[in-house]
């Protein structure tokens, strides 16, 4: 799938759309979700044009993809999570229902999370 430049979280990184900001390095921003869905819910992205991890990991430099990762350990940090633990997903395409097709990591957090996934009859 190519790149939307016009993708809301494209969008958030030229500063068209306001983000409530918790963290970011040279290669990635962190901020709140805007339908969180527990009571810590943030968001991770690449600075960079990618729609998928098998996007990310393909097209960018190995310390870019090595710095949006550790960007992802330091939001849980800043967040005050690592001591009672947090969860870190991604939606990627059709099956996962990825809604914005700019890789990111969803940061769960601030109670207990629950099984891993839905579990379907
Ligand atoms: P996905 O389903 O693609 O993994 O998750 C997309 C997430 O982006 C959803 O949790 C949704 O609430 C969040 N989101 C969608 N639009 C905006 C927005 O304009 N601002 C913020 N902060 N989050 C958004």
């Amino acid at each position: 799938m190519a790149y939307d430049n016009d993708n809301i979280f494209a969008r958030i990184l030229r500063g068209e759309i306001p983000c409530k900001k918790v963290y970011e390095n040279e290669v990635a921003l962190a901020f709140e979700d805007i339908r969180p869905q527990t009571p810590v819910h943030v968001l991770v992205i690449p600075k960079g044009p990618y729609v998928s991890l098998d996007d990310f990991t393909t097209a960018a430099p190995a310390d870019e993809v090595g710095g949006f990762f550790v960007a992802v350990a330091e939001t849980a940090r800043r967040l005050g999570v690592v001591d009672n633990g947090y969860r870190i997903l991604a939606n990627i395409g059709r099956d996962a229902n990825q809604e914005v097709a700019h890789f990111h990591v969803h940061i769960f957090a601030g109670r207990p999370l629950g099984p891993m996934i839905k579990r379907s009859s």
